[in-house]
C-alpha cells in the first residue's frame, strides 16, 4: 500500500470514483462517505457511494445519502459503478469481509482501492493507496486531513462540514474519550469558521427513535443483562423474539453497550444480539482491557483497543457460553482492577 499523499496530484483529473465502507455504517461510516463525496464532486469527478447493507434511518438526514446505493437492495446498480470505476475509497474498515456480499466484487475489480482508516491490522495487501492510522479519532477526522494535505481547504463546505461533523462526534461519545486529541478540537473549531450548526446535527442523530425503542431498552435493562462483578463484566443477550416483538429496526441498538459500560466498576461491557442470520456481538472496555484482541480470538471480529465488535455463526446460546468462558479466561486481567 502505497502513501495516499501519492493521489494528491491525480486528484484535479476527473475519475470515476466508488467510496464504500463497512456493513451497517455508523455515522463515522456514513459520514465520512458522504464528506468525501461532496469534497469529491466540487473537482468534477463522477462519484458513487456503495453501502453494503441498509443504514439507521437516523443517518439519512445527511446531505446527499437519499443518493447512496444499497448493494443489499441495488446490487446491479452498485456492481455497474464498481466494473467502470478507477478508484475506490474503502472507509473506516481495512479488512474487505467486512463489506459482507459486496467483498467479492471489491476483490475482482480492476479499479484502485484508496483506504482511509483508523483500525487495527489492516489488509495492506488489498489497497493501492491509503492512510492507516489507529490514533485517529475517526475516519472522518482522517477525510479532513485529506482534503487539508492536499491543499484544498477551500472545498470544505457547509456539506463536507456536516457529514464530518456527525463522524467524529459520535466516533469520539461526543469528545469523550481518549481519542478526542487537540487536533480534533482544532477540527472541530475549523469547521465552526466554515459555518457550521453543531446542535442540529446532535438533534438530528439522538433526538429521532421512536418510542418502541425505549420500551425496548427498559426491557433489556430489566431483563437481558446480567453483571458478573467478580470480573468486573456485564453481558447483555438479546434473543431475536426480542427485536420482533418491539419493533427494532438497524440502528436501534446502536450504544446501548455503553449502558453496562456506565455501571461503577464495570471494565469490559459486551452486548450479544441475535440478528438471525448471525450473532453480532460488541464489546467495549475500559482503560486496560483489549477488546480488539477479545473479540479476534473469540468472535471472528476485530476494531478497536476500547470498542469492537464480531460476529459468529452459532445459537446464541452457543455464543454467550462462549463469552463466559473467554471471560473467565481473561480473569487476570479483568478483575485486577483498582477502583
Ligand atoms: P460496534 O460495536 O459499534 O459495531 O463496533 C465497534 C468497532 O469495532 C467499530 O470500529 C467497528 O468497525 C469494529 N467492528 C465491529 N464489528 C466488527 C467485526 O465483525 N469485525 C471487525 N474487524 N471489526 C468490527
Ligand atoms: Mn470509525
Amino acid at each position: 500500500m502505497h502513501s495516499i499523499q501519492e493521489i494528491f496530484t491525480q486528484l484535479h483529473t476527473p475519475k470515476k470514483v466508488v467510496i464504500t465502507t463497512h456493513q451497517k455504517p455508523d455515522g463515522d461510516a456514513m459520514g465520512s462517505s458522504l464528506g468525501l463525496y461532496h469534497f469529491l464532486i466540487q473537482l468534477g469527478h463522477t462519484v458513487q457511494v456503495i453501502s453494503p447493507t441498509n443504514w439507521a434511518s437516523f443517518l439519512n438526514w445527511m446531505p446527499a445519502a437519499k443518493l447512496v446505493l444499497d448493494y443489499d437492495r441495488q446490487t446491479a446498480t452498485a456492481d455497474a459503478a464498481i466494473d467502470t470505476a478507477d478508484w475506490i475509497f474503502c472507509l473506516d474498515f481495512n479488512i474487505l469481509s467486512r463489506t459482507k456480499r459486496m467483498e467479492e466484487k471489491l476483490s475482482a475489480s480492476n479499479a484502485k482501492r484508496i483506504l482511509i482508516d483508523h483500525h487495527q491490522e489492516p489488509q495492506v495487501d488489498k489497497f493501492a493507496y491509503g492512510v492507516s492510522d489507529t490514533g485517529k479519532s475517526s475516519t472522518c477526522e482522517m477525510v479532513y486531513d485529506f482534503i487539508i494535505d492536499s491543499g484544498n481547504d477551500d472545498l470544505i463546505n457547509e456539506a463536507v462540514a456536516e457529514c464530518l461533523y456527525a463522524g467524529v462526534m459520535t466516533d469520539t461519545g461526543s469528545f469523550r474519550f481518549p481519542s478526542t486529541t487537540a487536533s480534533v478540537h482544532r477540527m472541530i473549531a475549523h469547521l465552526k469558521d466554515k459555518g457550521l450548526s453543531h446542535s442540529k446535527i446532535h438533534e438530528n442523530l439522538f433526538d429521532n427513535f421512536l418510542e418502541n425503542r425505549f420500551r425496548f431498552i427498559g426491557n433489556v435493562l430489566l431483563n437481558r443483562m446480567e453483571v458478573f462483578y467478580e470480573y468486573n463484566t456485564a453481558l447483555i443477550a438479546i434473543p431475536q423474539q426480542d427485536l420482533i416483538k418491539f419493533n427494532i429496526v438497524t440502528g436501534d441498538t446502536e450504544s446501548l453497550v455503553n449502558y453496562p459500560l456506565s455501571i461503577k466498576g464495570i471494565k469490559l461491557a459486551a452486548i450479544i444480539i441475535d440478528r438471525g442470520e448471525e450473532r453480532k456481538s460488541s464489546f467495549r472496555s475500559k482503560d486496560g482491557f483489549d477488546v480488539n484482541t477479545f473479540a479476534r480470538k473469540y468472535f471472528n471480529g476485530g476494531g478497536h483497543f476500547n470498542a469492537a465488535g464480531g460476529q459468529n455463526k452459532e445459537p446464541l446460546e452457543e455464543v454467550v457460553a462462549k463469552f463466559i468462558t473467554a471471560m473467565k479466561e481473561n480473569k487476570d486481567q479483568l478483575s485486577n482492577y483498582q477502583f
